[in-house]
């Protein structure tokens, strides 16, 4: 595709956009009394208009029924979290049995590592990418600890090569090869959150897998960006939040996946609470802990209402986009015209680096810029200027045109203002 650097082609490309109506769905939110370029859905996805709809259907439901709202009204709250799941399901290519909105991500990554880290004196090594988000480092170091073992020596982190910024998947499968017999689990981000790189997450379990070890991902940055096929793939587990590219509400409800392989096996050891407990004899308030068939037999409170309402009100849009293929589609041009649009600015890899690899179908919707010379004072121009978007020390800009709410005008009209400071 040979795109044009005009004003009125990414004019031109979002009237020909089927998804084009679905930014107004969405608050945008305003800089200076405009619409600002919101580039930042890796980080918090915009609010869905209609998420105020949905939590206050459940506070009225509150409102009127009190307790009875648990098995009341339109949405009664003990079933609430199941409302989810189709949508969900499809999303990351689950089975309904296999996915469940429940937590936060981090909690949910300790709960799927006492699953799936169980080492043993032979078999206790993990495999991570260095530089993983740092919950992610923290998890594992600790669980590493809790099992008694050296992080130093327990956690394998695989790096890009000597001056390269991604990983290539033949070092994976050869680092997963290299450990073999005293590999435990390679856990790994789904879409890499500082370097944009989007994992070969089927190869990566199958070899994983060939090694007697378990494979799970963080799909913080996946989940709602890229098509997934977790099922197919063979992923022992996965999790996720969803207020990034899941547009569900700051540090809402979070997300597992179980391979129904494990999760139907009511012997597979985790740590039980009432909500994972079968659901006919819940309130009973016996003694014996019996899961829930399929990964909803990892719950362990009663459901989170209120973020689950605004979780519903996005996942109901992600519906009406008819799913992933179709943003996937938009995303991949999207982000095409953005690349397009950075490599036209003629600028040296000096002076602006796309560390993200080139390859679409190594990549989501975000693109990494390394600017090593004075890159806070073009994130500060940018902020300035009404462009959202987001800055990891030392030296990264992160943009991430999301399909369902950013125009083709977005991306130019950001691209425009890189020009005026680079030029
Ligand atoms: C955003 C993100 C987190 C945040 O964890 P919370 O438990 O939701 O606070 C963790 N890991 C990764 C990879 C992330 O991208």
């Amino acid at each position: 595709m040979t795109h044009k650097n005009t004003k009125e082609y990414a004019k031109a490309l979002d009237n020909k956009d089927p998804l084009k109506s679905f930014r107004d769905l969405f608050h945008i939110p305003k800089v200076n009394g405009k619409d600002s370029i919101y580039l930042c859905g890796n980080s918090l996805g915009l609010m869905p208009k209609a998420a105020r709809t949905y939590i206050e259907q459940e506070l009225s439901a509150w409102e009127n029924l009190g307790v009875e709202g648990h098995f009341e009204g339109k949405n009664p709250w003990m079933y609430y979290h199941k409302l989810s799941k189709p949508i969900l399901a499809e999303i990351v290519g689950g089975k309904e049995k296999e996915v469940v909105a429940m937590n936060n991500l981090t909690s949910n990554l300790h709960l799927m590592m006492v699953s799936f880290y169980r080492p043993t004196k032979e078999r206790y090594k993990i495999i991570v990418e260095k530089g993983a988000f740092p919950s992610d480092q923290y998890a594992v170091e600790t669980q590493v600890r809790f099992h008694g073992f050296n992080p130093k020596d327990a956690i394998i982190e695989l790096a890009p090569k000597e001056g390269e910024y991604t990983l290539q998947t033949a070092d994976i499968l050869t680092a997963i090869q290299a450990h073999g017999s005293e590999l435990a689990l390679v856990m790994m981000g789904g879409v890499q959150y500082y370097s944009g790189q989007f994992f070969d997450l089927a190869t990566i379990t199958k070899a994983a897998h060939s090694v007697g070890a378990y494979a799970g991902f963080d799909l913080a940055h996946a989940v709602g960006n890229v098509p997934l096929k977790l099922h197919d793939w063979d992923v022992d587990f996965a999790v996720w939040c969803s207020y990034k590219y899941m547009n569900s509400s700051p540090g809402g409800v979070a997300g597992a996946f179980v391979h129904e392989k494990h999760a139907d096996n009511p012997a597979f050891p985790r740590f039980g609470g009432w909500w994972g407990h079968d659901e006919g004899s819940r309130f009973l308030m016996q003694k014996g802990f019996k899961p829930m068939q399929g990964v909803d037999g990892w719950q362990l409170s009663n459901a989170t209402v209120l973020t689950l309402a605004t979780h519903q009100a996005s996942l109901e849009i992600f519906k009406k986009a008819r799913g992933m293929n179709v943003l996937r589609e938009k995303s991949l041009l999207l982000t095409s015209y953005l690349e397009f649009l950075l490599n036209d600015l003629n600028l040296s890899e000096k002076e602006l680096n796309i560390i993200t690899p080139s390859a679409p179908e190594e990549r989501g919707c975000q693109l990494s810029l390394l600017v090593n010379k004075n890159g806070k004072v073009l994130f500060d121009e940018l902020t300035k200027k009404g462009v959202i978007a987001d800055w990891r020390e030392p030296n990264v800009v992160r943009i991430a045109p999301v399909p369902l709410y950013n125009s083709y005008a977005d991306v130019y009209g950001f691209v425009e203002i890189l020009r005026l400071h680079f030029h």
